[in-house]
């Protein structure tokens, strides 16, 4: 795509770019009923790129009329398995071929490197949807193995009208996750992106729109998460939210139904994962590189980032200098220079509280090794360096809750008993990852850790076929793989009596 582009070509680009900033409703742009906007905000300059409509209850009443209408209809819902994956095909084609301009507005819209949207975020959220369009047609329902006096069909229909709230920190990718099972498995569908990043959901509207998905079908709405998110909670039809963020929210959601309509919900919260290393680890450099890269990557603002390195006492002083040395090379830097790999925290709220959790940790006796502080001011934006505790006990604040920055916690355990018991120590239970070349060793750890994915050798790694997400207060229900069909469609049974 556009990974080759220089400094001066993303700049030009990035000056010629017009933004899409109404809600997409039943087939249309439209402004919010109240005519409210908000600003949205380069997080990079500090500047308003546009300003953006504040959709709230009155707009989502709409989209959920429109999708239920559209639902009702049948016009998607209905449509044959072949059309519905052809229309998702290009859908995902057309994500792409305007991947140069998605890449743009996500990395304008939320600090990310350019490098990262054009080759991780816009070309992985065309291929999550490809993936499930080309899956649809190739699932089968089942026949129960009743007794012959009947035939029990066994068939997933879809739940209905979808409500899918995302984060910030992957914007279309998060979306993506919810729109390619949603939409392959029948549903019509409310999304409402993060307020801090709604750029590239807005624009994808009418992209969905051109590949032929039918009006009223893939609404968005954005908003703020207490007016139009929790709209979406409470609504009387809505008959599934699907939500990835914080465990705080996450909770809410649960609230919402339950004073609701009791609509099925998924959360795929927050984390604190361990990345385990043992002295026998089968190359310290690539571990090292990994652990680094694994809490550093997207600024650290990363759900599965590996914000705990839980390292053998002996390695310990060995590990955090090849970590520190990788770090040195991540300097924040502007995010439309494709040589950046760290860009600039979502906004100043986000990297206050960064800047907060560094001091807790200063505060609590942890070890600073390496930065800790802000940097590029004279850019307007919002920078966070990238930081290394050393000495740090798994009771403090930094090293059980989620600072969702470029914040490393280094703690050293002594046998992998221990290990384990440390990693297991939070309230979070998304991903873990384990270092060693002793193959008894990584299988026991994998059985005891308590996460939804664990990583053996490596850091992060995965693709859409494999399912993604929480144990504990890191949510449920599945993101990615075929697992995640399930979250959309309700399992109908019936039973023909053929013995008469
Ligand atoms: P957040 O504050 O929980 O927000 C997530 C979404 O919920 C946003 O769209 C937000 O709206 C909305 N929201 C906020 N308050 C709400 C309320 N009272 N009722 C209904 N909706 C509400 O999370 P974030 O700060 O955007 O993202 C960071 C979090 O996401 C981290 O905890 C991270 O771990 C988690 N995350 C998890 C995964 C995963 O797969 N497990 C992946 C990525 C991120 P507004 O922001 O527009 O107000
Ligand atoms: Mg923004």
């Amino acid at each position: 795509m556009s990974a080759a582009l220089s400094l001066d070509a993303w700049k030009s680009q990035a000056s010629s770019l017009s933004y899409r900033n109404q809600a997409f409703i039943d087939g249309k742009y439209v402004d919010a009923a109240s005519g409210e906007t908000f600003d949205c905000i380069n997080p990079a300059t500090g500047e308003v790129l546009t300003k953006v409509a504040a959709g709230d209850k009155a707009d989502i009443d709409r989209a959920v009329k429109a999708a239920r209408t559209a639902f009702e209809k049948g016009s998607w819902s209905q449509m044959a398995p072949a059309k519905r994956k052809k229309i998702l095909q290009k859908f995902a084609d057309l994500i792409e071929k305007h991947g140069t301009e998605l890449a743009l507005l996500e990395t304008l819209d939320m600090g990310k490197p350019i490098r990262d949207s054009s080759s991780i975020d816009i070309p992985g959220s065309a291929n999550c949807i490809r993936w499930y369009g080309e899956a649809l047609d190739k699932i089968y329902d089942e026949i129960a193995p009743t007794g012959p006096e009947a035939v029990a069909m066994i068939r997933r229909e879809p739940v209905g009208v979808v409500g899918a709230v995302v984060p910030w920190n992957f914007p279309l990718m998060m979306a993506a996750w919810k729109i390619g099972p949603a939409l392959a498995t029948g549903n019509s569908m409310v999304l409402k992106p993060a307020e801090q990043s709604p750029l590239t959901a807005i624009r994808i509207a009418e992209l969905a729109a051109e590949a032929g998905i039918p009006d009223g079908v893939f609404n968005v709405v954005p908003g703020f998460g207490e007016t139009a998110g929790q709209a979406i909670g409470r609504h009387m039809d809505v008959d599934c939210v699907t939500f990835t963020g914080s465990a705080e929210v996450g909770k809410y959601f649960l609230k919402y139904s339950g004073e609701s309509n009791m609509k099925r919900v998924s959360l795929e919260c927050g984390g604190k994962t361990p990345n385990i290393i043992m002295a026998d680890a089968p190359d310290l450099d690539a571990a090292a590189t990994a652990a680094a890269w694994g809490i550093f990557f997207n600024q650290g603002e990363v759900c599965n980032a590996g914000s705990r390195l839980i390292v053998e006492e002996s390695i310990k002083d060995q590990v955090i200098e090849k970590v520190m040395a990788v770090a040195e090379k991540l300097r924040p830097g502007d995010p439309l220079d494709p040589k950046t790999r760290m860009g600039a925290i979502v906004d100043k709220t986000q990297m206050e509280r960064v800047l907060g959790y560094i001091e807790a940790g200063k505060g609590e006796g942890a070890k600073l090794r390496m930065g800790g502080g802000r940097v590029n001011t004279d850019k307007g934006g919002f920078f966070i360096e990238p930081t290394l505790f050393d000495e740090v006990d798994n009771k403090m604040k930094i090293a059980q809750e989620e600072i969702f920055g470029p914040v490393l916690s280094t703690i050293s355990f002594k046998d992998a008993d221990e290990a384990i018991r440390i990693g297991n120590d939070t309230i979070y239970g998304l991903a873990a990852a384990v270092w060693t070349r002793d193959i008894t060793k990584a299988h026991k750890a994998a059985r005891a850790l308590r996460a939804g994915v664990v990583w053996v050798n490596c850091f992060d790694a995965g693709d859409i076929t494999s399912p993604f997400g929480g144990f504990k207060q890191s949510g449920f229900g599945r993101d990615k793989s075929l697992h995640a069909m399930d979250k959309y469609t309700e399992l109908k049974t019936t039973w023909i009596n053929v013995g008469a």
